[in-house]
């Protein structure tokens, strides 16, 4: 099977480059015309971040609570919606199995690594590959020192991206584990930061990291958004497009986990 984590083949070399990165979470149905928008435009930097232990659920309070929309629908794929390949080509890694809050599971070990080295069982047992990254359930203030530590300790994650806060720059992470992206494609500013990503010379690495959730494009209407800036990016001859994965194991010898 191909490894989808590793996308553009890029090698470093001490040259300082741009890197642009996506993901997105939850592993709702709102993915599969995220996927398609990307393939029609051969773009694959992007990581999906899934709940195993939650395939098929409804969350129907989510478009109310969040948008004060009943027509926006948070539904996970089942497991045999995701084996018809929804995800072909694509890096998959671990959300948790349940979206819990994971610092509840501080003083309970066993069960943190249920949640989390039990979602990457099973996305290896799906997919093929072993995951090493995660995005942080409900964000990265449901986290503590002790959960990342513990994580660590307990499985081979080693890159969770946060939510809560956002660089709108394109500095690199200082460490993984707590890994800032520069936006969220809700952002308004979205349109602004690649501008200046793609005017950017730079004169050390630099990454635009844009994440979300694929139903929130549902919510605000962005596929439109989301359509343009991969086209810009991946147009751009000095921007390479990156998975999160590939970007982690490009960096990950310079960049500490924690
Ligand atoms: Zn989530």
């Amino acid at each position: 099977m191909k490894d989808n984590r590793i996308t553009s083949g890029t090698v470093r070399d001490g040259k300082p480059r741009k890197y642009f990165t996506m993901s997105f979470d939850d592993g709702v149905t709102q993915d599969r015309r995220v996927t398609q928008i990307c393939r029609d435009h051969n773009f694959y930097g992007v990581t999906f971040f899934i709940n195993t232990g939650l395939f098929g659920a409804n969350w129907p309070d989510v478009g109310p609570s969040q948008f004060g929309r009943d027509d926006v629908t948070h539904i996970r794929f089942t497991e045999d919606e995701i084996r018809t390949g929804i995800y072909d080509g694509f890096d998959v890694q671990v959300h948790t199995l349940h979206h819990p809050c994971l610092v509840w599971y501080d003083d309970q070990p066993e069960k943190l690594r249920e949640e989390v080295g039990g979602d990457a069982d099973n996305i290896k047992r799906i997919f093929g590959y072993a995951p090493v990254g995660m995005s942080w359930p409900g964000s990265e203030l449901n986290a503590s020192e002790t959960t990342i530590k513990k994580i660590i300790e307990l499985t081979d994650i080693r890159y969770s991206r946060c939510a809560a806060r956002a660089t709108h720059d394109f500095s690199l992470p200082e460490q993984f584990m707590l890994w800032y992206p520069s936006c969220s494609l809700s952002e308004s500013c979205t349109d602004e930061l690649a501008e200046q990503f793609l005017k950017l010379k730079p004169d050390r690495d630099a990454v635009f990291y844009v994440w979300n959730h694929a139903y929130e494009l549902d919510a605000f209407d962005t596929y439109g958004r989301l359509e343009r800036l991969i086209k810009r990016m991946s147009g751009a001859e000095d921007v390479i497009c990156v998975s999160n994965t590939e970007f982690y194991e490009l960096f990950k010898d310079e960049i500490p986990a924690y």
